[in-house]
Formats: C-alpha cells, structure tokens, sequence
C-alpha cells in the first residue's frame, strides 16, 4: 500500500535556518497542518550570519527572526517552534547536535521527520550537510534504549529529505499556493523587496515544472523508512517478474 503522508498526526521539521522548511516544502506543511498533523519546527542554527543589516545587534537580530519565523508559522500552521542555536555557518559539534535532536524526537514522538537532504550533490552550506545528516542518523538511533540521551526510546518511522537530489514523491500543493508564497513574505530579515520577489518566481516556476498529473504546482520529497538509513538495510531486491534486480532503499514502508 502506498505510504500516505497526510496521515501523520505528529510532525517533526528539522531546518538549518529559520527559513528553508518553508522555502522548500511550505506548500506540504500547509496541507499537513491542515489535515491536522501538529507540526514541531527544530531551527538548528542562530541564523544571525544570513541577516542583512549590518547594523543591527544579535540580540536585535534575534528578536526580529524569531518575530518572523511566528508569523510565517502562523500562516502554515505550525504549533510549535524550537531553537538550538548552534553559531550560523560556524562550528558545530555533530554528535551533540545528533544527540539534541535525538532528545527532541523522544519527546515530540514524531511519526516522520522531515529535514534536507545532506546528499544533494554540489551543496556547499555545511549547516544544510549537517543538520541533514545529524537528523537522519538521530532518526536512525532515537530508538536505542542505551543511546546516552534523556527520554523513552522512540523509533522514528518514516524520514522525509527535502532540498532532495532524487526525490521519489511529489506532492501535489496546488491549493495551498496563496498561503504557502504569503508565509514566505514574512522571511524580510533575510530578504529585500527583489530577493523576495526572486524567490517566489523561481520556486513559482521549479514547482510549476515538476506538478503532478493534473495538479498546478508540486514539492518534491525522498521518503524513506528509517530503517533504510544505515547499512542499506532494505537490499536489492528481484521483482516477482524475475529480470533486473531494483534498488528499492528509497521504498515508503
Ligand atoms: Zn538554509
């Protein structure tokens, strides 16, 4: 049977920065909102180094950010947002990182998570490669009762990578257009008039592109079981029509 994503009553979306869960799928937050999942939002850095003026204090920065990112999370929907505040584009500690959001996935028991992918070939934002692989190997141990973090053990099910260099979903945001671009106008911080302006053309005209069948505009996803992300534990596999083995890793369970 197909792997229904709307079904997932709790949401977990891990982000670099204040900005790419809605950058990248807002149109699938909105619809699961909607659908009645609550929605966590993990921001993994203090996203301070991408802010415009110059002049501007980092306690200043700070509250306008976190003023920015409720008003975008109130258009989507999202019930909850939280903050680790590693330093923007500066040092992180991996497995701390690793451990914090092992911690955070035993308490919001997240039936997906959903975060970027760490794989997408010519990324060079080390926070997106980090946060991404960070996510996906805490969602591949939050279930392992003697991992050294506070919380019952909580096996996280599905993983979804967005920012994917080989999606195998696309989901149909059609009629989430207007809300999923106008949350977007609340990211000014980052944004001037033409850089906003920029974005909504090109994300307009990428989800244009890869919409479903019969649909106006679509986001793309890797869903996978987390079972998959470690030693390729889901193997090839032989179609029951004999001929070519698949690699079926990225199947939903
Ligand atoms: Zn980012």
């Amino acid at each position: 049977m197909a792997y229904d994503l709307f079904r997932a009553r709790r949401v977990l979306a891990v982000q670099p920065h204040y900005d790419d869960n809605d950058i990248a799928i807002g149109g699938t937050l909105c619809r699961l909102a909607d659908a009645g999942a609550v929605i966590t939002y993990l921001t993994v850095t203090d996203d301070l180094v991408g802010v415009l003026d110059p002049a501007l204090l980092p306690a200043e920065a700070t509250e306008q950010l976190r003023a920015e990112q409720h008003e975008a999370g109130v258009i989507v929907g999202v019930a909850e947002q939280r903050w680790l505040d590693w330093p923007d584009a500066g040092r992180i500690d991996i497995v701390t990182l690793r451990d914090q959001i092992v911690g955070v996935m035993r308490e919001v028991q997240p039936e997906i998570v959903l975060t970027c992918d760490p794989w997408l070939a010519y990324e060079t934002h080390r926070d997106h490669i980090q946060t991404g692989s960070a996510t996906l190997e805490a969602a591949m141990m939050a279930g392992l009762a003697r991992l050294a973090v506070s919380g019952a053990p909580w096996n996280v099910p599905t993983v979804g990578l967005y920012f994917a260099g080989e999606p195998n979903a696309v989901i149909d945001t059609s009629s989430v257009q207007e809300r999923r671009h106008r949350a977007l106008d609340a990211y000014r911080a980052q944004f001037d008039a033409d850089g906003l302006a920029g974005l909504h053309a090109v994300l307009d005209r990428h989800e244009s592109a890869q919409a479903p069948v019969g649909a106006t505009h679509g986001e793309a996803l890797r869903i996978m079981p987390s079972g998959a992300l470690h030693c390729g534990v889901r193997p090839l596999r032989r179609p029951a029509s004999g001929g070519a083995f698949i690699d079926d890793r990225g199947a939903t369970p």
